[in-house]
């Protein structure tokens, strides 16, 4: 996708602060963090959203959860952490590229407003 923030973050056109890539997924810095650790994992597929993934995207979906879990041993976050996927305007999407935030560093309330 031409026009999609986070395609051209995945592909360094628009700087970001990484903390993870492979061949399927990258993780950067939120730049308005909403935690004291706050990181966006996405897939290099360009996908809109959770709605628009298809079965050939599971592996993906699955790996986007297991590289937040490897995030929060790295980051320490042992007291406990997050992960979100903001599906739709009405549920706070603002990006229209798949992410899934990984919030920790601070007591989580639940439910979520
Ligand atoms: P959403 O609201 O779609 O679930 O999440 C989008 C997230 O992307 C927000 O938390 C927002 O702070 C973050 N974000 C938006 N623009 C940028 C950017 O240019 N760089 C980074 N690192 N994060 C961004
Ligand atoms: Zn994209």
């Amino acid at each position: 996708m031409d026009d999609c923030l986070f395609c051209k973050i995945g592909e360094k056109k628009i700087p970001s602060k990484l903390v993870y890539e492979d061949a399927d997924v990258f993780a950067f810095e939120d730049i308005s963090p909403q935690a004291p650790s706050h990181v966006l994992i996405c897939p290099r597929k360009h996908v809109v959203s959770l709605t628009d993934a298809t079965a050939e995207d599971a592996a993906m979906l699955g790996k986007l959860q297991l590289v937040a879990a490897k995030l929060a041993v790295k980051r320490q976050l042992t007291a406990g952490y997050r992960t979100v996927v903001n599906n739709g305007r009405g549920a706070g999407q603002s990006v229209f590229h798949l992410h899934l935030h990984l919030l920790g560093g601070l007591d989580l309330r639940w439910p979520p407003g």
